[in-house]
């Protein structure tokens, strides 16, 4: 099942990109962001930092989603900041919604019941996002022909130079999953989420890979680590989103409800997917994007990567963080022991 997460260029592109051959050509890939009317000013200050920091000298497109109409104030200046392509696009009705495997009265209790027990508890709307991001983004139309996103959001920094394309690093290196910052999850948003994942294992083992980092997210007395991949930044492959197991997997989760009665987020939903059926190889830390969004930033510390940033060295939770540490101490496993794990 590995091989089929590898890019592949079929089809055309959305905007003039290509992918073949190892020229100066873009990548089938853009930066993408489910964004809201009232972000106008944030997503206008991010879409500047990543013209400045990068994509300005490389030109890929911007594809902006939203689940109601954009206003074409919002449209109008979100373009006058950038030359790049930018794409407008709104939600299918039918990703935006209420699963259809919980009903209304349980959420509704569920969100009271959350609503002081942690951020965004009692919040509906977070809920959609959610959801959304886990299981829907990647099959907009508007992403129909590309094969890696870079994920943006309105508001966050983006502190540093780079001299090279990462969506071509990803396809050169093969890698699927590229990262920035990893922080562990609220526990009480995720309460059943490891143990409606490991049913999902357990029944579904020809999902598995021989392989995978599964022990990164889960430790050896199989607990979840909370730690996942902050993804209001993440750069992927998107055959992975689209493969059979994660649709599998995504279904699976959806059927339990988690992402209403608790508040599963699409950070710990990503993660958990890709650790379990990735290898560590095909997962990657870019040091060297040095990135903020509240809550957490990440300064590149190393003088080689900080002569390229504008950044307090001080910024440094990726150097202390646990989940890290974790990932640099754990490997892979076989499919047997991650079964095990699921079993414990
Ligand atoms: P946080 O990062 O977890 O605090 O959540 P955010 O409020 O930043 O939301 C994550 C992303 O989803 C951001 O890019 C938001 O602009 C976007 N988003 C969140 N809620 C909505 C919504 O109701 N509609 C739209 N169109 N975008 C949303
Ligand atoms: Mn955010």
């Amino acid at each position: 099942p590995i091989s089929e997460y590898s890019a592949t260029s079929t089809g055309h592109s959305t905007g003039n990109t290509t992918s073949n051959g190892d020229d100066n050509t873009l990548l089938r890939a853009a930066m993408v962001a489910l964004v809201r009317n009232s972000e106008l000013d944030g997503i206008r200050a991010t879409i500047r930092q990543v013209d400045d920091r990068f994509n300005r000298e490389f030109g890929y497109p911007y594809i902006l989603l939203n689940d109601v109409d954009f206003t074409d104030e919002f449209m109008d200046k979100v373009q006058a900041i950038t030359k790049a392509k930018i794409y407008f696009g709104k939600l299918p009705e039918s990703h935006w919604g209420l699963s259809p495997y919980v009903t209304e009265e349980k959420v509704k209790a569920a969100l009271a019941h959350n609503k002081d027990r942690y951020l965004y508890g009692g919040s509906y709307s977070y809920r959609l996002m959610c959801r959304y991001q886990s299981g829907f983004i990647h099959k907009h139309p508007l992403l129909a022909n590309l094969d890696y996103y870079w994920r943006i959001e309105p508001g966050v920094d983006y502190y540093c130079s780079l001299t090279y394309d990462p969506f071509r690093y990803m396809r050169d290196n093969n890698l699927v999953y590229g990262y920035t910052i990893a922080p562990t999850e609220k526990e009480l948003t995720v309460e059943t989420l490891w143990n409606t994942t490991r049913r999902w294992m357990i029944e579904n083992p020809e999902h598995l890979p021989e392989k995978s980092f599964i022990h990164w997210t889960i430790n050896e007395k199989s607990k979840y680590t909370m730690c996942h991949f902050w993804s209001n930044f993440e750069i992927v492959d998107l055959s992975f989103y689209r493969s059979a197991a994660y649709e599998s997997y995504f279904q699976h989760l959806d059927r339990a409800g988690g992402f209403f009665y608790e508040r599963w987020g699409d950070a710990p939903v990503h993660s958990i997917a890709a650790s379990m059926l990735l290898r560590k190889e095909q997962i990657h830390w870019f040091e060297d994007i040095g990135y903020h969004h509240p809550g957490y930033a990440h300064c590149p510390n190393k003088p080689e990567l900080h002569r390229n940033c504008i950044c307090d060295k001080g910024q440094n939770f990726m150097y202390h963080g646990m989940c890290n540490r974790r990932f640099a101490e754990v490997g892979n496993i076989n499919k047997d022991q991650a079964l095990e794990l699921a079993h414990l």
